[in-house]
């Protein structure tokens, strides 16, 4: 059968290190010149570009600069302890 969706490798990793993986993708994201953030109002979450010096969100209309809006998947977030694993 044909395999779809995420490489067998993938699904072996341990979920810490999958969640590794989108912190490494959203610092490939930024090197292109886009940014997933949460917004500091509603927290939806939404893309930018990351040479604006003004964000204003997509959902709620909140206005304000970037340090506003903390990235989505921000270094260390897979360590946090909302996600401790229990296996
Ligand atoms: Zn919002």
């Amino acid at each position: 059968m044909k395999q779809t969706g995420v490489s067998k490798n993938m699904a072996q990793m341990p979920r810490k290190l999958k969640r590794e993986a989108q912190e490494h993708y959203q610092l490939e994201m930024q090197a292109l010149g886009f940014n997933l953030v949460d917004c500091g109002s509603c927290g939806s979450t939404f893309l930018h570009r990351t040479r604006h010096e003004e964000l204003e969100c997509p959902f709620c209309d909140y206005r304000s600069e970037p340090s506003d809006f903390p990235d989505h998947f921000y270094t260390g977030f897979s360590e946090s302890a909302e996600f401790q694993d229990n296996d």
